[in-house]
């Protein structure tokens, strides 16, 4: 069991919350900023993954950028204090709205999905006097290697523009006057353990890169989105993900041109490790050949496993008894409200403190108040 837990503090707080190792996150933010500057690449942070405002607060002291997905998440990043030329804005489908409070802040760069998308842009720009700065996100057609649910960059998938429709883009951006091509842009998809399928990525921007270099347009930043796994397995043999191999296979794979940059846009390998669900057992049921361990925290606090059959290291911090299986599982009225199936566990019983391990990434952000449940608290290492 990890001894990063302070047991009896935990036990006075009303159950479920989340708890935040705060030392493990700025440790990880010191390894990803160092390893990054090592090559002089940039690191926007996916606020998607988590933004709980004292989150959000160390990774800003740690000067990264932030890579946002809606008008909302661009306007949380400016309210935790971020600056507006550290914000990128992705999504394949920006509302008009979300795309003028981007403009109207000077957001650093849209990360364009379509030909129509880009139009409206620069319409929008035009209306203001201003010029966009745009990267064009890229389906690079590379498998992920990781859950289908998500993986994101093979051919048929909603996000990016394919390469047979560069040509179009290009005409596009050619005629716009209101938009700038700053950059090319790449997201392959999410927990990815195998670092070949970056190797992959490099191989296909290099192509793609070229490219856009025929056609007269030099992209001055090229941008290979995020996807770096954590090892759920095991959190406390690997709190930190390997970001020096990770930017190594970069450095080593991209051709680039001059003064051209390389961004990086990492949720889940800066936020994953840091953040538990702590549970409390309300009762053990025996079912026919299962034993249930039922927790007061279900889907509503943590959705990865009804969500994408994901795995969750489990815990029971408080017992030191001999091992036995449970199911442990929620309170809500799905079926698929589970956190983990036959599960060893030392002896469990009501009182029990529990802890869901490597939840910093899209946890609290996803929890919903299905069953009219209160969105959970959070608890930080630094503040018991
Ligand atoms: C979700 C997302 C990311 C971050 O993914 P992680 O797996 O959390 O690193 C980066 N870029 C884009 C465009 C995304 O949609």
């Amino acid at each position: 069991m990890s001894d990063s837990f302070p047991l009896q503090k935990l036990q006075n707080i009303t159950t479920p919350f989340y708890y935040y190792d705060m030392e493990l996150l700025e440790r990880t933010l010191k390894t990803v900023s160092e390893e990054a500057q090592k090559h002089g690449f940039v690191v926007h942070y996916a606020i998607k993954s988590n933004a709980n405002p004292r989150v959000l607060e160390m990774i800003r002291s740690f000067g990264l950028g932030v890579d946002c997905v809606s008008g909302f998440e661009v306007q949380r990043a400016l309210d935790a204090g971020f600056k507006a030329s550290g914000i990128v804005f992705a999504g394949v489908g920006k509302a008009d709205w979300e795309i003028e409070l981007g403009l109207d802040n000077d957001i650093a760069c849209f990360n364009v999905e379509s030909v129509p998308e880009l139009e409206i842009i620069n319409d929008l720009a035009a209306q203001r006097g201003k010029t966009a700065n745009v990267a064009i996100r890229i389906n690079p057609n590379v498998n992920a290697k990781t859950h289908h649910y998500i993986t994101t960059g093979l051919k048929e998938n909603k996000f990016g523009i394919n390469q047979w429709d560069l040509e179009k883009v290009t005409d596009a951006l050619n005629k716009m006057k209101n938009i700038k091509l700053e950059g090319i842009h790449f997201h392959i998809g999410s927990q990815i353990t195998d670092l070949s399928s970056f190797q992959d990525l490099c191989v296909r921007v290099n192509e793609i890169h070229e490219w856009f270099v025929s056609q007269h347009l030099a992209p001055r930043v090229i941008n290979v989105g995020g996807g770096l796994g954590i090892d759920y397995e095991d959190p406390d043999q690997n709190p930190i993900p390997d970001f020096e191999g990770y930017f190594k296979v970069f450095k080593e794979g991209l051709n680039l041109r001059g003064d051209q940059e390389v961004h990086f846009e990492l949720g889940r390998s800066i936020t994953g490790q840091a953040g538990s669900l702590i549970t409390k057992v309300l009762y053990i049921k025996e079912g026919v050949k299962t034993k249930f361990a039922i927790v007061d925290g279900g889907m509503t606090e943590l959705i990865r496993p009804a969500l994408y059959q994901a795995y969750h290291k489990i815990e029971n911090l408080s017992s030191a008894a001999p091992e036995e299986k449970y199911d442990v599982v929620g309170p809500i009225c799905e079926s698929s409200d589970s956190f983990g199936k036959a599960v060893s566990l030392p002896r469990t019983s009501r009182g029990d403190l529990v802890a869901v391990r490597s939840a910093g990434a899209y946890g609290e952000v996803m929890a919903s108040q299905y069953n009219l449940r209160n969105i959970p608290a959070s608890a930080y290492s630094d503040q018991l």
